[in-house]
């Protein structure tokens, strides 16, 4: 995906501050934090969104993994995690991500 912003990521073309990398997953900083941490968390394998996943069970596992291991990595006791899917939830990149946010209070139900 020669367009897609985080497969450019991925290959390196774009620069990114990494939390976290395996073979399968990697995890980096969200250039525009809504939290004191926020971290996402990303397949190396081009998947669009959440619900593309579900077709690619290896990838989501990895996605999991990975977040358990940026939260491992940075300590974090607490976080609210977020995957956006499609225009109207916010989502603007579309390879797949989880948002973990962590070092603030967040509020329920998100509104
Ligand atoms: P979403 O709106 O759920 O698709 O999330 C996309 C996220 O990607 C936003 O929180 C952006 O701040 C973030 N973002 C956009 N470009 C970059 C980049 N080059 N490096 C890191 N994060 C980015
Ligand atoms: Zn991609």
């Amino acid at each position: 995906m020669d367009d897609c912003l985080f497969c450019r990521i991925v290959a390196g073309e774009i620069p990114a501050t990494v939390v976290h990398e395996s073979e399968q997953v990697l995890a980096f900083q969200d250039v525009n934090p809504q939290a004191p941490v926020h971290v996402l968390v990303i397949p190396k394998r081009h998947v669009g969104n959440i619900g593309e996943l579900g077709a690619h069970p290896e990838s989501a596992a990895y996605v999991l993994a990975g977040i358990r291991a940026v939260a491992d990595e940075l300590n974090l006791q607490s976080y609210r995690t977020v995957f956006n899917t499609g225009g109207d939830s916010g989502q603007t990149v579309f390879h797949v991500h989880a948002h973990v946010l962590s070092g603030r209070s967040f509020g329920w139900p998100p509104g």
